[in-house]
């Protein structure tokens, strides 16, 4: 069992188009993310959605219609009983060791304050190289996707992080979360 399993937002459990989501109707989850999910549930008693997104601090993105698109995702996670604790979003570009921002450990921190979550026993799932850094500083155990922007920095992530699995997608992960196991 995994403390909590740590999601990233944007190409991990929905489409990343490439540029600022700031509306609801252009936010959709894969269409797997749910089956997949539905394997991790029996890993962990938390889910935590952990997302950049910078674009409120340029206005590219309004907090309210991020507020929507979060609310979408708390109530389709909430339909289907699965545990998620809390979305947690960094509005800024600060990338030191303690900011929000990924690879920052700012979100991760909070978290583990909040719900008393073991950081070294709980598993980080991302499809950009932040997600695989910020895992590895936590000594999380780390998957890796091709999906989203995950193609593009594949070769990044092999040569500087050492994740625990690379995976096609989530749900390809889910299925092959045993690997990682010890
Ligand atoms: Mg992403």
């Amino acid at each position: 069992m995994f403390d909590a399993i740590f999601l990233d937002r944007d190409g991990t459990i929905s489409h990343d188009p490439y540029g600022y989501i700031n509306k609801l109707s252009d936010y959709h989850f894969f269409d797997y993310t749910f089956e997949a999910l539905n394997v991790f549930k029996n890993y962990t008693k938390k889910f935590v959605i952990v997302t950049n997104q910078s674009g409120l601090s340029t206005g590219k993105i309004d907090l309210k219609n991020l507020e929507e698109i979060h609310n979408h995702i708390y109530e389709e996670f909430e339909k289907r009983h699965l545990p998620l604790k809390k979305i947690y979003f960094s509005d800024n570009y600060e990338e030191g060791y303690d900011s929000m921002r990924k690879p920052g450990i700012g979100m991760f921190k909070k978290a583990s304050e909040e719900f008393q979550i073991n950081l070294s026993n709980s598993l980080m799932i991302g499809d950009s190289i932040v997600d695989a850094e910020v895992g590895k500083r936590l000594n999380m155990k780390t998957i890796f996707l091709l999906t989203g922007m995950g193609n593009d920095y594949i070769a990044q992530v092999k040569s500087t992080c050492n994740v625990d699995l690379v995976s096609k997608d989530l749900l390809e992960a889910a299925k092959d979360i045993k690997l990682i196991l010890e």
